[in-house]
């Protein structure tokens, strides 16, 4: 590899907003086999709305218990529901002994009682009884929404669905590095059912649902057995494991500073179209050198 032509290289590609730590990067990118994409804020826009809100009781006091649980949480969807909260101008209360179960919901006491909120599996292995709204669950999920369930006193009180679009140029990129030979699978914290849809939304064959936040890195490193190089993208501070596991790490630009810091490759403005250029960029600047 010569020198100038890696510079050269690294020019055009900062140019076209896809930013390398530094040449040995530009050399590896076009050789990813497969590349493994976060969902939440790298497939989709990570800007998650409540979308609908299923309860018996009343709609605006069952909101406002909800997003005062979670407005001690950092979580994507624990802001979509305060949003919600925030535009209905509802009021919230003060919370006593928030925890957050990473992965799986949070909870606190609200006005005196216990507060419970997270997925349908969370919620189940806690031991409470979803039937009753495991219709209503399950088909919205099928539309890929992510559905969390609000328990109050061991009973459950309802359900809030969330929605986060896909980025726009998302089934695009997918499409364009199948046909350069590179595969593509999805890595989500969310449950199978919405990992499903916004997989086939995306066009992506592959995906693996429910993974916890630690379980990143060894998907990553099962996806390199047999000398695969593989690539990762991801924009949260949960992916910053499996960017350093992966050959290659790839950081969406508007992604946390650990995620950055962390990757070989980083996307500015979040665009994956940024992926498509980093293979192909790498690939004709090592031909040049050939
Ligand atoms: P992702 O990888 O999609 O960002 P996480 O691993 O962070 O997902 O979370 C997995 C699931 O746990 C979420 O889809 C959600 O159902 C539940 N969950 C996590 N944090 C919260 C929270 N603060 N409030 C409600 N549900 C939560
Ligand atoms: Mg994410």
């Amino acid at each position: 590899a010569t020198p100038t032509s890696i510079m050269a290289g690294s020019g055009r590609a900062a140019e076209a907003g896809v930013l390398f730590r530094s040449g040995v990067h530009l050399e590896h990118a076009g050789g990813v086999q497969i590349i493994a994409l976060d969902k939440t804020g790298t497939i989709t826009r990570g800007e998650p709305k409540v979308t609908a809100i299923v309860t018996g009781e009343n709609e605006a006091e069952f909101l406002a218990m909800a997003a005062s649980v979670e407005q001690l949480s950092e979580h994507p969807l624990a802001q979509a529901v305060v949003a919600a909260a925030n535009e209905r101008k509802l009021t919230l209360a003060e919370v006593q002994n928030f925890r957050v179960s990473p992965g799986g919901g949070v909870e606190a006491m609200f006005s005196g009682t216990p507060v419970l909120i997270g997925s349908p599996r969370f919620i189940a292995e806690r031991g409470l009884d979803l039937a009753a709204f495991a219709e209503k669950t399950a088909a919205l999920e099928a539309e890929g929404q992510t559905v969390v369930a609000v328990v109050r006193n061991a009973t459950i009180a309802g359900l809030i669905a969330i929605a986060d679009e896909i980025r726009p140029e998302a089934r695009a990129v997918i499409a364009e590095l199948k046909e350069l030979g590179v595969e593509t699978v999805m890595i989500t914290g969310d449950n199978e059912r919405t990992a499903a849809a916004i997989a086939a939304k995306a066009g992506i064959d592959r995906y693996y649902a429910g993974v916890k936040p630690e379980g990143k890195a060894g998907i990553i490193a099962e996806l390199k057995a047999g000398d695969r190089h593989v690539g990762m993208v991801g924009d949260g501070i949960n992916d910053a494991p499996a960017l350093a596991a992966a050959d290659v790490g790839i950081a969406m630009g508007g992604g946390s500073d650990i995620a950055i810091e962390t990757a070989d490759v980083a996307l500015l403005g979040s665009d994956l179209k940024g992926l498509v250029r980093a293979v192909r960029m790498s690939r004709l600047t090592m031909r040049n050198i050939r």
